[in-house]
């Protein structure tokens, strides 16, 4: 059996049981929707359902590797793009741990040469070092790098629902199925937010531009409070947490801490701190800050995954969380959904060590011959690591 076979019927058998998992979108008969195949690796857009069931009959014929709909609804979805008829788009945030910045990246991104079989680690490797040929970079993800994804995505949330106002019942948060998270308000207001607004409200979330003395944080301003909502409240707040670890090796600090109850004593800390001070206050922000994908939240266009299906490089499901549920969600168990039936790989560039439920599966070696289960397996070889053992 071809890999392509393989993946397509572990999909196709998930998809003819775990398809109530998918979240149906609000108008689905006006949302584009796109699919990428196995094998052929077709990508199919500018789809159109009037109704779920027709979606699932679809879903169930193609087992397509990727399902991804329209975060915008148009008159005519159907239409190429300049005759769709835009009336509006989810607000949309992508968290990546590309974005969020870990570095261990560079440690577990391996690639494989197709024209000679060569393989190896490295992260931006643009040339096989055997033959000249181009390889394919094979990033996997790891604890630290989805943990970082979920600490961006809670200080989101916290924006979303204290910043701005939304609840949680017009938040859709769900698993990418990879390397992050996805976060889509519903609410009727934003539909009509044009890409000037998206940019905006990013920008706020990034902290562009913001001026620490209209804050109140130079002296002779109104001080932030602690309890202080926005940008003020989680500078000072930050702040507060930051010269409390400092105060373990700089006595200075405790008298200003013992000082501080709500209000922050600004020239008090100014004091001590000189010139250091605004120093630890940019640091303060970009700790806070939350590192969106940019281009996805003002792309009125977006096609992103249909909540609740898989990942065509994974296998892994895009789960649906609660907000309030993130803190302990596991996308090592939680999101692994194919089943632990054992399938033979043999392995072509080298696998980190991977944890899914709570077993440890490798780190392999290329010519390693690994009895997987299922889960593992599928995501092995979706991420051409890894082959078919007949
Ligand atoms: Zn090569
Ligand atoms: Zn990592």
């Amino acid at each position: 059996m071809s890999e392509a076979r393989f993946l397509k019927n572990a999909f196709a058998s998930y998809y003819a049981r775990g398809f109530d998992l998918a979240r149906e979108p609000k108008h689905i008969d006006r949302r584009e929707f796109g699919f990428t195949t196995f094998g052929e690796k077709l990508v199919i857009r500018h789809r159109r359902f009037s109704k779920w069931s027709e979606l699932r009959d679809f879903v169930n014929s193609l087992a397509p590797a990727d399902i991804m709909c329209s975060t915008a609804i148009y008159e005519r979805p159907d239409e190429p793009m300049e005759r769709k008829g835009w009336l509006g788009a989810e607000l949309v945030f992508d968290i990546d741990a590309d974005h969020v910045g870990t570095d261990c990246l560079s440690q577990h991104t391996s690639w494989f040469c197709p024209s000679c079989g060569e393989s190896g680690w490295g992260l931006g490797i643009a040339k096989c070092p055997a033959c000249g040929g181009k390889v394919e970079e094979i990033k996997w993800f790891c604890e630290n790098c989805l943990e970082a994804a979920k600490q961006e995505t809670i200080k989101l949330l916290d924006f979303l629902e204290n910043d701005f106002g939304f609840s949680e019942s017009e938040i859709l948060l769900c698993f990418s199925g990879h390397r992050g998270f996805h976060v889509h308000v519903l609410s009727d207001e934003v539909m009509s937010l044009d890409q000037q607004s998206r940019k905006e409200i990013v920008d706020y979330l990034l902290g562009v531009g913001l001026d620490f003395k209209a804050l109140g944080f130079a002296p002779r301003g109104k001080p932030p409070m602690l309890t202080s909502g926005g940008w003020r409240g989680r500078v000072a707040r930050r702040i507060y947490d930051l010269l409390f670890e400092k105060a373990r090796e700089d006595e200075r600090i405790s008298p200003i801490l013992e000082k501080w109850s709500d209000e922050m004593p600004v020239s008090a800390v100014l004091e001590v701190l000189g010139r250091e001070y605004w120093k630890l206050l940019e640091r303060a922000k970009e700790e806070v800050a939350t590192h969106v994908d940019s281009v996805v939240t003002t792309d009125l266009h977006r096609i992103m995954r249909l909540p609740g299906t898989l990942h065509g490089k994974t296998g892994l499901l895009a789960k649906v969380i609660s907000p309030s549920e993130i803190d302990s969600f596991d996308p090592f168990v939680e999101a692994v959904v194919l089943p632990k039936s054992v399938v033979s790989v043999s392995v072509k560039a080298p696998i980190p060590e991977i944890r899914l439920w709570n077993e440890a599966y490798g780190p392999f070696e290329r010519g390693q011959r690994v009895d997987a289960p299922k889960a593992l397996g599928v995501l092995l070889i979706a991420k051409g690591a890894a082959k078919l053992v007949e």
